[in-house]
């Protein structure tokens, strides 16, 4: 599963969505916890959730659930009732893949821009390119991965879903 977490803040959840925060995070916690593999998506939008400390409080409620769990940022462009908003800068995507890896989360991409080094895939315990992307959203792909799943430099067992 999929699961947008669109915000930290039951306000933007409110004002912008038109739904609740909390709901949100159960479902995630609840999926989790029945093993299903789950990852994330947040759009970061300009001025309404992308704080540091929002993006931090995003990726740590993560990071307690499983640093495995991989967490897609995505750049938002202006679009339907949202026209009056800029385009978020590739600046914030970089800031925002920082906080996730600083909380300790293995798998963070960047999307919905090009930027090869944080669209990849590295081997948490060696550090090697692993999965190459690059593409507006990644998708040209160069999989390294050997037996499946598995680091050609170290053996890690990288944790997900891979065909
Ligand atoms: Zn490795």
């Amino acid at each position: 599963m999929n699961i947008d977490i669109k915000g930290y803040s039951q306000s933007f959840y409110k004002d912008i969505c038109g739904a609740s925060l909390k709901p949100v995070l159960d479902t995630i916690e609840y999926a989790h916890k029945k093993g299903i593999w789950i990852e994330t998506t947040t759009l970061l939008i300009p001025g309404y959730n992308d704080s540091d400390d929002e993006i931090r409080a995003i990726a740590q409620f993560q990071a307690n659930l499983d640093t495995n769990m991989p967490w897609h940022i995505s750049a938002f462009h202006p679009m339907y009732k949202m026209l009056n908003v800029p385009r978020t800068p590739a600046q914030t995507l970089r800031r925002a893949y920082d906080i996730g890896k600083d909380v300790g989360l293995k798998y963070v991409y960047v999307g919905n821009i090009d930027d090869e080094a944080r669209e990849s895939t590295y081997c948490p315990k060696c550090g090697k390119l692993v999965i190459d992307r690059h593409g507006h959203i990644g998708q040209y792909v160069t999989n390294h991965l050997v037996h499946n799943n598995q680091c050609p430099s170290c053996s890690y067992t990288l944790h997900g879903i891979w065909q």
